[in-house]
């Protein structure tokens, strides 16, 4: 069975075939980083970190790139409001959002490029959708002429005959019923206030949409294979992205469009101007596990709403339990070589995960052929047929599943930063003389099965 996909263009299930053997350039829309993240942009990540880690697990090398989108409207307001610089502004939200990748252990991409790093590449761009007929300027700023690109509306599935004429918008973001001409670079005026860059375009600054083209094709070149985001980015912006990418190079440019549903809270998009929306500071606060938010943004497929509630983070959090207890107890199993039911098991485990994976990224499916592993697995061992050979490659096949869900090595993950942390404070403790504290220490650390072992370089630890 080969990989299929869902694609946006076609709205088929397609076999994916990448453009050069064993390789995927993937693109994923990053944040806008004017505010910090909600949990529903962080689905949408938590989906391209899916859909990069299967890749990787069957067989592909990929290469990621997610963009920053660092100057457009939103961030431009937001510095305003707060009366500082836009790069100082958004600072604060780029090493956020990067905190909520390594929190929610989310791979990061092999590039971040920033939008203010690439303005050159942005106006060259622009310059040859000149040449090519595509633009128009208005007041200073530079437009696209949408009836120029005859397959215009393509991916969100509209006709060109329904579009007015002529009328342009300058707004970032707008409905398809306001299809229009749009801006790929905006004139200065006093809104903008010290953000401009003085260019062959006149002085101004890129639209949104013209960011994503212009880095997408510097970092993956003209041609390449996956573009992703989240629904609301079929159109205007990825529309708008397809227009200026292929009017600029006159060719095909993205093989597979992917897009991600909505995080729902009752029924509504959840978004900063609903209101209705959580951080992950705001759930880690209230108590919750950063990796049963995982596992509930991911067990979910990616094309189906998910209707958000707390109930549902109690529910991971019992889900996950079951599989660090199965890990746990294959861990004490001490004696013994293999049994052939075992090897059966994994087969047959690891072909029903491909399976449901390979279509479509089928995650419910994936995940219920690792819990009957489980269940199999637990029966055989209650008959006594799960020796020390057996745990080794029981333990094995979760890890390898693991890759793709991101879920156990997590966890060893943050038991190593704890102990860490608590053999710091020993450290302090001890060189404070306050021994008994280090020796509290100590016994809390014995009692997570942890001992420690002091030398001249140091303290190590081992798990017993
Ligand atoms: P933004 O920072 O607003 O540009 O959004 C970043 C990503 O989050 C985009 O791919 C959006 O499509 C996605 N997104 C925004 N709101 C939601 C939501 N409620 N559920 C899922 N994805 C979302
Ligand atoms: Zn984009």
């Amino acid at each position: 069975m080969a990989l299929r996909l869902f694609n946006t263009l076609t709205r088929r299930k397609e076999e994916f075939q990448s453009i050069v053997e064993g390789k995927v350039g993937l693109y994923t829309c990053g944040p806008t980083v004017y505010d910090f993240a909600h949990i529903g942009n962080l689905r949408a990540f938590i989906f391209e970190d899916l859909l990069r880690r299967y890749l990787k697990y069957s067989g592909y090398q990929v290469k990621q790139v997610m963009n920053l989108t660092d100057v457009d409207d939103k961030t431009i307001r937001g510095s305003k409001e707060q009366g500082v610089s836009l790069a100082e502004y958004t600072q604060t939200y780029k090493e956020a959002f990067f905190e909520d990748l390594r929190n929610l252990n989310i791979e990061p991409a092999e590039v971040y490029p920033a939008a203010t790093d690439h303005i050159q590449d942005m106006v060259d761009l622009i310059l040859r959708l000149r040449d090519r007929g595509y633009t128009y300027e208005m007041d200073g700023a530079t437009y696209f002429r949408i009836s120029d690109f005859k397959e215009y509306g393509k991916l969100a599935h509209f006709k060109i005959d329904q579009l007015k004429v002529g009328a342009r918008i300058d707004a970032d973001s707008y409905e398809k019923e306001e299809a229009r001409d749009f801006a790929l670079w905006k004139a200065w005026d006093e809104e903008d206030g010290e953000v401009f860059w003085e260019t062959e375009l006149g002085k101004g600054r890129p639209g949104w949409h013209i960011e994503c083209s212009a880095m997408s094709m510097k970092h993956l070149g003209e041609q390449f294979d996956i573009h992703t985001g989240g629904v609301d980015n079929i159109f205007p912006h990825h529309e708008n992205e397809i227009a200026q990418s292929e009017g600029a190079t006159g060719k095909p440019w993205v093989n597979y469009w992917l897009h991600c549903e909505h995080l729902l809270v009752e029924g509504k998009k959840m978004s900063k101007s609903e209101g209705n929306y959580y951080t992950l500071k705001d759930l880690s606060e209230k108590g919750y596990d950063r990796k049963a938010i995982r596992y509930l943004l991911l067990s979910t497929h990616y094309r189906q709403q998910l209707n958000f509630t707390l109930a549902g983070i109690d529910a991971s959090r019992s889900a996950l339990q079951r599989l660090y207890d199965f890990m746990e107890n294959l861990k004490r199993v001490r004696k013994g070589g293999n049994h052939p039911e075992v090897a059966e098991c994994v087969a047959e485990t690891k072909k029903n995960f491909g399976q449901a994976m390979d279509d479509d990224l089928n995650i419910s499916g994936g995940l219920a052929a690792i819990f009957d592993f489980v269940r199999k697995i637990n029966i055989l061992a209650a008959g006594g047929k799960i020796a020390r050979g057996d745990a080794v490659e029981i333990v094995r096949t979760m890890e390898n599943f693991d890759t793709v869900l991101g879920v156990l090595e997590y966890k060893q993950r943050e038991i190593d930063e704890d102990v860490e942390r608590m053999i710091q404070e020993r450290h302090q403790a001890r060189t404070s003389g306050d021994w008994k504290k280090a020796d509290e220490i100590r016994d809390r650390l014995r009692e997570m099965d942890i001992i420690l072992e002091d030398s001249p370089e140091g303290t190590r630890w081992k798990i017993l």
